[in-house]
């Protein structure tokens, strides 16, 4: 342990929750108090004004609040009856949860490669999963493209696969809402976009927390319904098997409170992104936004060669900087998930990030002298 460093210096947050919190004080609590007074502790008030907020933010016709980014995919799958014998492709350079609802509804999940540059879905790589499905005698079904890190997947060149395939689209923005692409907002790039508000992600509530969203009306009818138990024309009508998944009155209320900073936040964590880039780029790989596209940099995420990566982490950890490995074994490799197919022969660019890849430091409140901390370790710490 470095006693010194850790006595100068106050300890650096990976993801600073409690400086919001400051933040936002008694708004929260207040917020909280309303529902504590109001007692409609599920489906209360908060949860329409919410979507409402939500569906505005971004420009979707239809917001629907769920549980979970989790659910939220769930959901999205069952409304679309993904089932046995259904191929749904993911990228396996994501967290569990993008795959986990596909194989939970006995559908397979069938593991698609990512582009070095944005570290998300690779459409080439897509084509040869769908081969490989077929091969398999699945049917093609689903694509769910994740927004890694807070940068949109390229919609524009999955869409032409998507089509030809007759593939449905499910953008997995849990790590990407409040993001632009090529003018228009995450939440609009796919037929259906879901979302996470677990605390950590750029838009978090004080729990477990998600969203879904779509411009067809029939779709938002369908999985408002799923989201109650299949429920039909009230609570005790059943036309469709659903599950518990309503968000809480109290996250709503959370979340109303935390979108009206939001778009502050947004640019307050591209200014870390920047700073970051400009202290680092001529040390280590650092993440690049395409052009035409902003990231809510749910992550910043940069490589190093894959030999050095544990002892750069240590020699950061001695100097009181934290960091993570998102993700150090894909999909692919996962004991839960390795015996679903591959696209090709193999998913050479996700192994390499997987060795590569060490995420900093980052939220909405990093200062900039902390930050100049970070940065000084970091090239240290790379220098040897
Ligand atoms: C966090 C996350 C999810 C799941 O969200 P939960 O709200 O934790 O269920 C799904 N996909 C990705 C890419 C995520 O980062």
């Amino acid at each position: 342990m470095n006693q010194h460093a850790r006595i100068e210096h106050p300890a650096i947050a990976f993801i600073d929750v409690a400086a919001q919190r400051r933040r936002l004080g008694r708004r929260i609590d207040d917020a909280i108090a309303r529902v504590l007074a109001h007692c409609r502790f599920v489906m209360g008030p908060e949860v329409p004004a919410l979507e409402a907020e939500l569906a505005a933010f971004c420009g979707a016709r239809h917001a629907i609040a769920v549980a979970s980014g989790t659910d939220a995919l769930l959901l999205a799958l069952l409304a679309k009856g993904i089932g046995p014998g259904d191929a749904v492709f993911c990228p396996a350079f994501t967290f569990a949860a993008t795959a986990e609802p596909v194989a939970l509804l006995n559908a397979t999940p069938v593991f698609v490669d990512v582009e070095e540059a944005s570290f998300n879905l690779d459409p080439v790589s897509l084509e040869r999963a769908v081969a490989t499905a077929k091969q398999r005698g699945l049917r093609p079904k689903a694509v769910i493209p994740v927004d890694l890190f807070g940068q949109s997947a390229d919609y524009d060149a999955i869409a032409p696969v998507a089509s030809a395939e007759g593939l449905f689209v499910i953008a997995d923005a849990a790590q990407s809402f409040g993001a632009t692409y090529r003018g228009r907002k995450v939440g609009t790039l796919a037929p259906v976009t879901t979302t996470s508000f677990f605390p950590a992600k750029p838009l978090g509530c004080y729990g477990d927390g998600g969203a879904i969203f779509t411009d067809d009306d029939e779709m938002a009818r369908i999985l408002r319904s799923l989201r109650v138990h299949g429920q039909g024309a009230d609570k005790y009508d059943n036309v469709r098997i659903g599950i518990t998944g309503r968000l809480d009155s109290i996250q709503a209320a959370v979340l109303i409170e935390k979108l009206r900073i939001f778009p502050e936040e947004i640019v307050a964590r591209d200014r870390v992104a920047c700073r970051y880039h400009d202290g680092l780029g001529d040390v280590a790989m650092v993440p690049r936004v395409a052009d035409g596209l902003s990231s809510v940099w749910a992550q910043y995420t940069v490589r190093l060669p894959a030999g050095r990566r544990a002892e750069v982490a240590a020699r950061l950890h001695a100097d009181g900087v934290p960091t993570a490995i998102y993700y150090p074994k894909p999909l692919h490799r996962q004991e839960a998930f390795r015996q679903y197919p591959v696209a090709g022969n193999g998913l050479p660019v996700t192994d390499r990030l997987a060795a590569e890849v060490l995420s900093l430091p980052m939220h909405a409140y990093l200062d900039e002298p902390t930050q100049d901390r970070i940065i000084d370790a970091v090239r240290r710490a790379v220098a040897g």
